[in-house]
């Protein structure tokens, strides 16, 4: 996989990310919101949070897709840059590369960058290079 050093704007992409992340769980501890996602489309930016819903979690919801969805709503179609982060606390965190779900709703809205580690960005084309349009 062809990886390319993360720029100023990745960097401060993943600060987004990382900001919007709560640390607290909702709705009477039933809820958790750990991850945070964050995506550029045009210069814009768009963030999602998760909730895992732990009664019931295959009706839980990733960040990247709060994320599309807030991007969505507001009339943009393309993601140019892309990245999720789970934190445990305000300084252990780290950026994780997105779900089979997420890589699939994500390639509906263009081939971006997505931001898999740190150091690291790759196009979604090499984390998913098949998506049924
Ligand atoms: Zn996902």
């Amino acid at each position: 996989m062809k990886l390319l050093k993360l720029t100023e704007e990745d960097k401060k992409l993943i600060d987004a990310a990382r900001n919007i992340i709560t640390q607290n769980k909702i709705q009477n501890n039933k809820i958790s919101c750990t991850v945070g996602a964050a995506l550029i489309s045009g210069n814009k930016t768009y963030k999602g949070i998760n909730l895992q819903i732990e009664t019931s979690a295959p009706t839980s919801i990733c960040a990247e897709m709060a994320a599309i969805a807030q991007m969505v709503s507001s009339g943009a179609k393309m993601i140019r840059i892309i990245v999720a982060v789970r934190a445990n606390s305000k300084t252990r965190w780290d950026v994780f590369q997105p779900c089979g779900a997420c890589r699939h709703i994500i390639s509906q809205f263009g081939n971006p960058w997505v931001i898999i580690s740190r150091t690291g960005k790759a196009r979604l084309s090499e984390l998913y290079p098949m998506p049924v349009k």
